[in-house]
C-alpha cells in the first residue's frame, strides 16, 4: 500500500451532512495512529448534486471516487427530489450507479447488540441475555433484482410477470472465498441461506460452497432455509456468526438482523469489491423527518468510518478503538434521542454531541 490513502467522502443530503461532519471529527482524530497520509476529498452527491450540477452523480464526483482508495458515503434523497421519475431520482442515480462502477458486490452488515441499548430490541431478554454477534454478507449486484429476461407481457386475465434468478459459478465463488476469510477473522462458523428445497440456483450455491468450505477447513459450514433462518434469528440469533446470502434473501435477512439490534442510528455497512476497495455507510437514508435538527444519531456513520479502517486500511487496531469508544460513551448513558429509553442513568444529547463524546473517549 503507497504511503497516502485518499477517502473520498460524500455527505449526501438530510442529515447525511451533519453525521459526516462527526465522523469527519473522529477521523481528525485517529489518522495521527493510522501510519499513513490520509487525505480526504469532499463531493456533493444525491439531491444536494443534483441542485447544484444537475446530475445525482456528476463526472467530478465519479472521478474524485476513482481516484481514491474509499469512498465514505451518507445518504442521499429526501421529499424535494420525489417528484423527480424514478430514473432521475438520487438513490438509484447516485448509490446505485456507485456500486455498479466499482462493482461492489459484496455488502457487509455487521449487527450486534449493546448491553445497555437491551430495551431497544423488540427480542425477549431471555433471548438477548446470550448476546449476539453477526456478520450480514449479502451478494448485492446478482441475482434475482438484475437477472434478465423480467418484465410483463400479454392481456387480460393472461396478463403475466416474471424475474430471472441467475448466478454463475465466478459469482458465487468470489463471494465464498471472501466470506470463508472473513469467518477465518471471527468465530469461524458461516450459515449459507438459501432455498435449495426449491431453487436450482439455491442448490448450485450450496454445491460451490461445499466444494470450496475443503479449502477452508477451519471454517465451519452449515445451510438454512430463508423461512428457517428468520425464525431462528427471531428465537436464538446467538447462533450465527457469519451469515451469507444472495442479493435476495440478503435484502430480507440484513434487515431483520438490523432490526433485532433496535436502531437503524447504530448500524454502518460496507460494500466492498474484490480489490478490497470500498464504499461505507450508515445502513439508514437521509431521515428528512430529523434533518437539521441536531438530534440524528452519528454512530452508523462513525461505525462506517471504523469499517474502512478495518476493511480497505486493514487496521484492526483502530476500528477496535473506535468501536470501544462507543461502546464506552453508551454504557456512561448519553444517547441520541432515538436511543433514549427513559432510563434513569441516560442523558440526551446532540448529534454534534455524541459525535465530540465519542472522539474525546478514543485512546
Ligand atoms: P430512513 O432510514 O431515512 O428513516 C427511517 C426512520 O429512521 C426515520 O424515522 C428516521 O428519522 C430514522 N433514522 C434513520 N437514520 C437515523 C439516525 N441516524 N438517527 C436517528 N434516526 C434515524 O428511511 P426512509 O424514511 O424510508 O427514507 C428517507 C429518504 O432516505 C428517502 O428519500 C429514501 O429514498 C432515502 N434513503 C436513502 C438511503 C441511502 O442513501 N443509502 C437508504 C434508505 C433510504
Amino acid at each position: 500500500m503507497s504511503n497516502v490513502f485518499k477517502i473520498a467522502i460524500l455527505p449526501g443530503d438530510g442529515i447525511g451532512p451533519e453525521i459526516m461532519n462527526q465522523a469527519i471529527k473522529v477521523l481528525n482524530k485517529v489518522k495521527y495512529y493510522l501510519n499513513i497520509n490520509i487525505i480526504t476529498n469532499e463531493y456533493l452527491v444525491g439531491g444536494s448534486a443534483i441542485d447544484t450540477y444537475g446530475e445525482a452523480l456528476p463526472k467530478k464526483t465519479l472521478l474524485g471516487c476513482e481516484e481514491s482508495n474509499a469512498i465514505l458515503f451518507g445518504s442521499v434523497g429526501g421529499p424535494k427530489w420525489d417528484y423527480l421519475p424514478l430514473n432521475k431520482r438520487p438513490e438509484k442515480n447516485s448509490l446505485l450507479k456507485l456500486r455498479k462502477h466499482f462493482n461492489l458486490f459484496i455488502n457487509l452488515r455487521p449487527a450486534y447488540i449493546y448491553k445497555n441499548l437491551y430495551m431497544l430490541s423488540p427480542l425477549k431478554k431471555n433471548i438477548l441475555d446470550k448476546g449476539f454477534n453477526i456478520l450480514c454478507i449479502r451478494e448485492l449486484t446478482g441475482g434475482i433484482y438484475f437477472g434478465n429476461p423480467n418484465g410483463r407481457k400479454g392481456t387480460g386475465i393472461n396478463e403475466y410477470a416474471f424475474d430471472t434468478e441467475i448466478y454463475y459459478r465466478f459469482e458465487i465463488e468470489r463471494i465464498a472465498h471472501m466470506a470463508f476469510n472473513f469467518a477465518l477473522q471471527r468465530n469461524k462458523t458461516i450459515c449459507s441461506i438459501d432455498k435449495a428445497n426449491v431453487l436450482n440456483t439455491s442448490i448450485m450455491w450450496r454445491e460451490i460452497l461445499k466444494n470450496l468450505s475443503h479449502k477452508y477447513s477451519q471454517v465451519k459450514l452449515n445451510f438454512m432455509y430463508i423461512d428457517n433462518a428468520v425464525m431462528q434469528l427471531m428465537k436464538n440469533p446467538s447462533q450465527f456468526d457469519v451469515i451469507l446470502s444472495t442479493n435476495l434473501f440478503g435484502d430480507i435477512i440484513s434487515d431483520q438482523c438490523a432490526m433485532i439490534t433496535g436502531s437503524i442510528g447504530n448500524l454502518p455497512s460496507a460494500s466492498l469489491n474484490n480489490k478490497f476497495f470500498g464504499l461505507y455507510e450508515p445502513a439508514g437514508g437521509s431521515a428528512p423527518d430529523i434533518a437539521g435538527k441536531n438530534i440524528a444519531n452519528p454512530i452508523a456513520q462513525i461505525l462506517s468510518l471504523s469499517m474502512l479502517i478495518e476493511y480497505s486500511l486493514k487496521n484492526k487496531n483502530i476500528s477496535k478503538k473506535i468501536e470501544n469508544a462507543i461502546e464506552q460513551v453508551l454504557n456512561l448513558g448519553y444517547r441520541t434521542k432515538d436511543l433514549f429509553t427513559n432510563q434513569s442513568n441516560e442523558i440526551i444529547v446532540t448529534t454534534e454531541d455524541m459525535g465530540t463524546l465519542i472522539t474525546e473517549y478514543i485512546t
